[in-house]
């Protein structure tokens, strides 16, 4: 029987997501010393997942990762489906009937909630629709803040906590400058927001920030950055905890810390960390006017550190509440999924229900792994993914239909819109050239209808 992967019968995997997650199965699986077709199936027109449409538009360095994943979009063992969402355009038994494989990389799209009273009142978001708002996503970007109030607060510690204050306290003309959407520019312009609190529940050693962002936090001009001094007196357990050989990261940013501590509170503008606050209730007289946090302390060993409870509280007057404390992947229809991780249960990439592999189906990214780790750590996930999938190529059955080309034929009839990447490079070339006008690296279309208008 022919072996698939030979160059008789190549191998035909679809891989559902074109985050960093489903552009690193691609090109690493085009790699591999066999011979194989990719299909990459994304909800949006536009590629790129959560690098185009989560990191903060002053951060254009993390975004150069895009040339890597065009050169995959050019591979000619490689098409791309744009604007085909899973379980809507497309079923997972369809792509099985085409695909020897399916690799799932939809990443972790739904935020988790805080679970505390007054969470639904005006002012009060997840990060998710504020990032989408100023990152343009499509159809998303309706929603408009109201930025009139003097202070903010952010809840989490992690860098996603810090991207959104940074977007709060920088002077609009820097923004202006990045692809942010013209319309979160024009809000900010009008923003009255002069104070933002991060709030984190446990200590600074317990933070999940990392110091460059930490240091670019430094660097906003006419911003006060404030720390009460009180937090580095650090006991033995966070003293040994700072040394652990994961916790880099924090040992960068103390430094930064015990400068914010001395800061002398002049400029217009401030950032303030408190940690050790859990938030309890977010109250107002139909929107936000106040959030009451319970103090903390900590207690356990080194590595295993709990935030317990106090009597005190503390309220802190302000008219938004960001709450940045993470985000869960969202269930996709007849692909087993764990409810308590929000994730797809499984062993190195294959996917597992009731324990059993599941042939033919796998998962990379933050789907597999949960919302955690920066974009490269997303390879290093892939790699595994690959690795498992190119192990068992004894064990698949090869797709009764292998054509491509037949498929976005069928998709088409359905009344789907599939796009090729040269659609999406076209899509992004008007992009630039709005950009070029306005003077920034893109203007992005901010709704899907916009996108397939250019086409
Ligand atoms: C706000 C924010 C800022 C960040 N900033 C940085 C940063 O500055 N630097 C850094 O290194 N990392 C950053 N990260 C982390 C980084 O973005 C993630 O590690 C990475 O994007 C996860 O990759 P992924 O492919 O698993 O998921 P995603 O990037 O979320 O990609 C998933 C893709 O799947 C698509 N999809 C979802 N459901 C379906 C479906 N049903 N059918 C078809 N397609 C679907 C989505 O549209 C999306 O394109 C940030 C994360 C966030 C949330």
């Amino acid at each position: 029987m022919t072996q698939l992967g030979s160059q008789d019968l190549p191998l035909r995997v679809a891989v559902v997501g074109a985050g960093p997650a489903g552009f690193y199965a691609a090109e690493l699986l085009l790699k591999e010393d066999i011979s194989a077709q990719v299909d990459l199936f994304e909800a949006l027109p536009s590629p790129y997942g959560l690098v185009r449409y989560g990191v903060a538009p002053d951060h254009p360095k993390m975004r150069t990762v895009i040339a890597r994943f065009d050169r995959t979009g050019d591979d000619p063992n490689f098409n791309y489906f744009g604007n085909i969402r899973l379980g809507t355009d497309i079923d997972l038994a369809t792509l099985r009937e085409y695909y020897d494989a399916v690799i799932i990389t939809t990443g972790a799209q739904e935020p988790k909630a805080l679970g505390i009273p007054g969470e639904d009142l005006a002012g009060c978001y997840t990060a998710r629709p504020f990032i989408r708002w100023y990152n343009a996503y499509p159809d998303h970007s309706e929603s408009e803040f109201d930025l009139s109030c003097a202070t903010a607060v952010v809840i989490g510690n992690g860098n996603v906590a810090l991207d959104i204050a940074r977007v709060l306290s920088q002077a609009p003309d820097e923004l202006a400058k990045t692809d942010m959407a013209t319309r979160a520019i024009d809000k900010l312009r009008t923003s009255k927001v002069r104070t933002v609190y991060v709030i984190g529940r446990r200590g600074l050693v317990q933070a999940s920030f990392t110091h460059p962002e930490i240091t670019e936090l430094d660097k906003i001009e006419h911003c006060d950055i404030a720390l009460d001094p009180s937090y580095l007196q650090l006991d033995a357990a966070d003293r040994a905890e700072l040394e652990f050989e994961d916790n880099v990261q924090q040992r960068r940013f103390l430094p930064n810390f015990e400068k914010f501590s001395q800061c002398t509170n002049q400029a217009p503008r401030r950032v303030e960390f408190r940690f050790l606050r859990s938030p309890v209730a977010i109250e107002g007289d139909g929107r936000v006017e106040r959030i009451v946090l319970r103090k903390n302390i900590l207690s356990g060993d080194a590595g295993a550190r709990k935030a317990i409870a106090t009597e005190d509280l503390e309220t802190i007057n302000c008219g938004l509440v960001f709450s940045c404390v993470g985000y869960r992947g969202e269930p996709l229809p007849g692909i087993p999924y764990d409810d308590a991780r929000g994730t797809l249960p499984n062993d190195k990439g294959r996917v597992l229900q009731d324990g059993k592999q599941v042939t033919g189906l796998y998962v990379s990214g933050w789907i597999k792994r949960g919302p955690s780790g920066v974009i490269g750590t997303n390879k290093v996930d892939s790699k595994e993914t690959i690795e498992s999938l190119v192990a068992d190529l004894a064990t698949l059955s090869p797709a009764p239909r292998r054509d491509s080309a037949a498929l976005r034929a069928a998709l088409q009839a359905r009344g789907a819109r599939p796009i090729t990447y040269q659609d999406w490079l076209k899509i992004n070339k008007v992009e630039a050239e709005r950009g070029r006008a306005a003077g920034k690296p893109l203007e992005r279309f901010t709704s899907v209808a916009e996108m397939l208008a250019v086409l």
